[in-house]
């Protein structure tokens, strides 16, 4: 993975993009950020990560959405919550991680053809279409959207053998009723 420095210019600003995150849960004392940088010091993926979460906190306050929703960093973030205990604003760094990965998926703004964007959206799309994951399509999607899809023929083998020992499946799994699965996620949508 390549990180490029890169300069951001005040036209690149959305000033409503604060409010956005701070709409969704457990985001809203985000404006109480310090920059202490006690989250970046804790959190044991920073050193791969192209913005610091400390860096991520000031640029949402700032409105650089842009630059946050293309940022690795929430897609690299495990969700250890080390930087969240440790906050001396109780800021749940975590959740506004998540909330900035959520943005990124509706807006379709995240790292072109990184993987793990790519796999969210797609397990996404499986489960809330289906109601259930069916990994050979997954798998199938996410390489030819990521990664090479040379790379498959190289998987192939494998793919075969879980085939053939039914621990993957041709068929797109699906549950019966998908009528209340769609009222359920409705459901959510309203809630969140
Ligand atoms: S630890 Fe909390 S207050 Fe300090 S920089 Fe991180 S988010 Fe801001
Ligand atoms: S929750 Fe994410 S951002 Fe926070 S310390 Fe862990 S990996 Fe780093």
């Amino acid at each position: 993975m390549e990180i490029q420095e890169k300069v951001c210019f005040e036209e690149d600003l959305n000033l409503d993009f604060l409010e956005t995150i701070k709409e969704l849960s457990h985001c809203e004392e985000i404006d109480r950020c310090i920059q202490c940088g006690t989250c970046s010091s804790s959190c044991p993926d920073a050193v791969y990560m192209d913005f610091t979460p400390r860096k991520i906190m000031a640029l949402t306050k700032g409105g650089f959405e842009d630059t946050v929703l293309k940022s690795f960093t929430p897609w690299l973030c495990a969700s250890c919550y080390s930087c969240q205990v440790r906050c001396p604003a109780k800021i749940k760094i975590t959740d506004v991680m998540y909330a900035i990965k959520r943005v990124a998926i509706e807006k379709n703004k995240y790292p072109s053809r990184f993987p793990i964007p790519v796999m969210y959206k797609e397990m996404h799309k499986i489960l809330t279409k289906n109601g259930r994951s069916s990994e050979l399509w997954l798998m199938l999607n996410l390489y030819l959207k990521t990664l090479n899809p040379f790379g498959l023929f190289k998987m192939a083998p494998l793919g075969l053998k879980l085939i053939k020992t039914g621990r993957m499946s041709i068929k797109k799994e699906s549950i019966k009723n998908k009528k209340q699965l769609k009222k359920l996620l409705k459901a959510v949508k309203e809630e969140t």
